[in-house]
């Protein structure tokens, strides 16, 4: 159904510093409605023909800027966005179905950090140096940016992601041709309404709109995009690895998970509970950092459960405009059912469903009935085999299960497939190091969720990707380092 009260939104391409029309559109929908209210342009490999050739145009004037010169250009942009926050906000919110509360205090706050964090962190690494005094050599390492950057981002935190990826390969000296989800195209639009007056030159920040098969895939397939910053799903990334295998590209690869939270019987509870409820809806649960197995040791799991399935049933789902609603609406209609299959799935198979889907009613604002929502939902009582706990479901659904031992914990929250961040609770300090060293995962937080210190590698193990990004990360991923001897 199409929305008649309002004239639709177009979008089109960014390439080398204009905007311009594309000969194809995909509809983009308003998942809390479910309205068609945008549309997207369809590219293919014409368009990222044109945005490549524009970034390699860009190039050698970017690359040959100093740091502290792309670090100005960085931190105005970071200003401009800043000053823009709520527009941003309130267009994520729209376009995504993430509350407006989740918008305003997570994605635009970090998109616009993405950018000072890296316009500082590009000032302050150094090259490495050594000496080989008995053949009077000194070796030292040189560091280049690579080139023009294919980056691809999925739909959970649009700006968001998509910066994390923009503001350290553009601060490294490279060019770039982004293709944001075609879900979740306009805040990369509004975006690139800001670069000109921010100081980036034409060329240096392309966007490109467009599905994953199409464009996506022309960026991922082009011979000069030397290195592929994707975020997204294992199944995506396995696709990429191929496609780009023939031309030896540089890949960053961040994946699913199927996150695990370890509740000990001496963790806090009152920390735990509430911390473990956002861990598990927060976004409507599509982070790829979200809990979606809770491990809870026994003596601890009734009341842990009760405590749980209580605070769950408080979450408000409703309008995302709505400042006081705390869940709002899914990506879109394929993906709520998929979400909901799960959930049956797990019946089926004998689990119980405490709280949410199948077993609350969800009232829904009258604006709002067409919109892809759902509730939190609590499922005990699934075994380790079933789907609902070997898969990513990326939906506010959680499986919450109990266990004895340290040891046999560890081999449940290990027997994935995923590796991306695990959560574990104890006010037993020897434990919290010990079970943190033994768990298969690129993160693990203690006693606390989502804290992060960008400085530090964010990435996966076994399916969860492959590399890490950060201060130290990024930069490395995003430059070639050349090892130079001078005899002396
Ligand atoms: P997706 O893999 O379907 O799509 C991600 C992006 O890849 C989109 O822009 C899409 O258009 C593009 N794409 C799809 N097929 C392509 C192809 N053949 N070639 C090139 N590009 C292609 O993922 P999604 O559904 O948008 O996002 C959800 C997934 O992302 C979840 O699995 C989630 O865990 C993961 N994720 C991971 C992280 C992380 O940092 N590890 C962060 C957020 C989301």
């Amino acid at each position: 159904t199409m929305a008649h009260s309002e004239a639709l939104l177009v979008l089109e391409n960014f390439i080398a510093g204009k905007f311009v029309p594309c000969s194809a559109y995909i509809d983009s929908y308003n998942p809390s409605t479910g309205d068609v209210y945008c549309r997207v342009p369809d590219s293919g490999k014409e368009e990222v023909e044109a945005a490549v050739k524009a970034a390699k145009a860009a190039f050698p004037i970017w690359s040959s800027k100093s740091p502290l010169e792309r670090s100005q250009i960085l931190n105005k942009l970071a200003d401009l966005i800043e000053h823009d926050l709520e527009a941003f906000a309130q267009a994520e919110s729209k376009d995504q179905g993430k509350t407006i509360t989740f918008a305003r205090t997570v994605d635009i706050p970090r998109a616009v950090y993405n950018f000072r964090f890296f316009a500082s962190s590009i000032l302050h690494h150094t090259t490495e140096c050594t000496e080989m005094t008995s053949v009077r050599c000194v070796h030292y390492t040189s560091r280049a940016p690579v080139g023009v950057a294919g980056l691809i981002s999925p739909w959970n935190l649009p700006l968001y992601l998509l910066t994390w990826k923009i503001a350290p390969a553009i601060a490294c000296g490279n060019t770039v041709v982004a293709k944001p989800s075609e879900m979740t195209s306009v805040t990369a639009w509004m975006m690139c309404k800001l670069l000109e007056k921010a100081g980036v030159p034409h060329g240096v920040v392309n966007v490109v709109f467009g599905t994953g098969a199409k464009a996506g895939e022309a960026l991922v397939c082009h011979p000069d995009v030397p290195l592929i910053s994707f975020t997204g799903s294992t199944l995506t990334a396995q696709r990429i690895t191929e496609k780009s295998a023939p031309h030896c590209k540089r890949l960053s690869l961040e994946l699913g998970g199927k996150n695990p939270a370890i509740v000990f019987d001496d963790a806090d509870l009152s920390q735990c509970i509430p911390t473990t409820l956002r861990s598990s809806f927060a976004n409507q649960g599509e982070i790829c950092l979200c809990t979606s197995r809770i491990f809870v040791q026994r003596g601890i799991y009734s009341e842990f459960l009760k405590r749980f399935v209580a605070e769950a049933k408080k979450w408000k789902v409703g309008n995302p405009s709505d400042p006081t609603v705390d869940v709002g609406a899914l990506i879109s209609k394929e993906h709520l059912e998929k979400v909901r299959s799960y959930v049956k799935k797990a019946q089926a198979e004998g689990a119980r469903v405490l709280c949410g889907e199948g077993v609350d009613s969800l009232a829904l604002p009258t604006g709002n009935q067409k919109g892809y929502f759902m509730l939190p939902t609590v499922i005990a009582e699934v075994k380790d085999e079933s789907c609902c706990m070997q898969e990513e479901i990326f939906g506010p659904v959680t499986c919450v299960v109990a266990f004895d031992t340290e040891d046999e914990v560890i081999g449940r929250a290990n027997g994935v497939k995923y590796g991306l961040a695990a959560t574990v609770w104890s006010s037993n300090v020897g434990r919290v190091h010990r079970v943190a060293r033994r768990l298969q995962s690129g993160l693990v937080w203690t006693n606390c969720w989502l804290i992060r210190d960008l400085n530090l590698p964010f990435g996966g193990m076994k399916a969860s990707g492959i590399g890490r990004e950060g201060a130290k990360d990024s930069y490395e991923f995003f430059t070639e380092v050349k090892t130079i001897t001078i005899k002396h």
